[in-house]
């Protein structure tokens, strides 16, 4: 299923064409197809067969609620990392038996709200936070399910703001250090040793690195076994890439039976866990937008856009690239466009693109955009945060509306007066 295609009437989304929705809720506004999300967890799902596992999508990636919904239906667990993304999944109908809790800086309340909930692990990243479960865990009367996060030292050859298992990387625990790790976790009051777990790093096209690392938990696994500690998963982390347009990401049913066949391999069967967030929202989604000026400075023809970098960060923040194409369908052979949002800064570009002449008031959409985009935007330069519509079929529905001025305003003192503090 491609669910975005051209029809009678320019680019649908699904059954709906996009023109029909930029009508009625107003641009910019994400536009995401419930079939897309469906069928990319099931792509997974249906990979393992009836290998023991467990899908826990990366909330980060995209945690509205609509969203995290769809999942929930399907049966995904879910992985997050902050006590407020708990918060979104359990709003959302999702299990917080199937709550993986990834993060560098945990909180204390945070730590205590997933050990109440119940979550299936904690993955832990310092020796300091397996003493703040510990404590929480013993005060709430529980036991608390963690897992060490290994940093297993290889280099997943992507933009270095999103490599993240690098041993100069601020997460995990140093392959070299995670024996110990796991011997002070075992001694703690309130912990249980659930699993290991790992994640190297986003928007990798070549599954070497993660097989590598793959091994390397395993090698960890025999070791700790060794040791008489009891590992009940293995957690690979996410981090799979998708074309954004250019060659396609790695083809994830093999390397989800690659994974199956290395544990039979070396003779484990142990529950894999694995945490995809842009693979399974990214390509499900555009940035719906339209032309609001057109112009040309020095050799540059510019169509500025009404959604802008605090909209979709990624090119500005990574450098990254989308494909960007025209709701009109036209044979023309078209101009380079570089196409800029209203932000006042010089990195508020979301792309170059060849583009049909283009005329003011014209839609167009910046695709791949399901996965760190909604999730990314800010209000900077006052600008409302854009309205976000799920497709099913041949329907629409608005799922997250339009901030309002009001919204924006909300926690703000008007004035110095009756706000000071001694
Ligand atoms: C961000 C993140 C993911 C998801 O990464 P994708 O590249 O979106 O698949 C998974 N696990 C952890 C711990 C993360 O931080």
């Amino acid at each position: 299923m491609n669910p975005f295609e051209y029809g009678d009437g320019g680019l649908y989304a699904e059954e709906v064409p996009l023109s029909r929705i930029a009508e009625d809720v107003g641009t910019p506004c994400y536009v995401y197809s419930r079939g897309r999300i469906e069928e990319n967890w099931k792509v997974y799902n249906d990979a393992f067969g009836d290998y023991p596992h467990r899908i826990c999508y990366a909330v980060k990636a995209n945690g509205t609620l609509a969203i995290l919904g769809i999942l929930a239906g399907l049966g995904s667990g879910f992985d997050i990392v902050s006590g407020g993304e708990l918060r979104r999944v359990e709003m959302a109908g999702g299990a917080l038996s199937t709550v993986v809790f990834s993060g560098v800086g945990k909180t204390r309340s945070e730590v205590a709200a997933a050990i109440a909930s119940g979550v299936a692990c904690i993955d832990v990243e310092s020796p300091d936070e397996i003493d703040r479960v510990s404590e929480a865990a013993v005060y709430l009367q529980r036991t608390a399910p963690i897992a060490v996060r290994v940093n297993p030292d290889v280099d997943p050859d992507t933009h270095p703001y999103i490599a993240t298992g690098l041993k100069s990387s601020k997460f995990g625990i140093g392959i070299d250090r995670v024996i110990d790790t796991y011997r002070y976790a075992a001694g703690k009051p309130g912990i249980e040793i659930a699993g290991v777990a790992c994640h190297i790093g986003s928007q990798l096209m070549d599954t070497e690195p993660l097989l590598d690392a793959f091994n390397r938990l395993l090698d960890l696994v025999d070791t700790l076994q060794g040791l008489g500690i009891n590992i009940r998963h293995v957690d690979a982390g996410g981090g799979l890439g998708i074309g954004y347009g250019r060659v396609p990401g790695p083809d994830r049913t093999v390397w989800i039976k690659t994974m199956v066949e290395t544990m039979g391999r070396r003779m484990q069967q142990l529950p894999i866990i694995i945490e995809p967030g842009r693979s399974i929202v990214g390509d499900a989604g555009v940035l719906l937008t339209r032309v609001e000026y057109l112009k040309t400075n020095g050799s540059k023809r510019f169509a500025v856009v009404d959604a802008g970098m605090n909209d979709l960060l990624r090119p500005a923040l990574y450098g990254a690239r989308h494909d960007i194409i025209t709701v009109k369908q036209s044979t023309d052979a078209g101009q380079r466009y570089d196409v800029v949002g209203p932000v006042c800064e010089s990195a508020d570009v979301l792309g170059t693109a060849l583009l049909p002449s283009l005329e003011l008031g014209d839609l167009i959409a910046v695709k791949e955009a399901g996965a760190y985009g909604s999730a990314m935007a800010s209000n900077y330069n006052a600008r409302l945060r854009p309205a976000e519509v799920v497709v099913d079929g041949g329907r629409f529905h608005l799922v997250r509306q339009r901030e309002t001025f009001e919204n924006l305003v909300a926690l703000e003192a008007l004035a110095l007066g009756e706000t000071a503090t001694q």
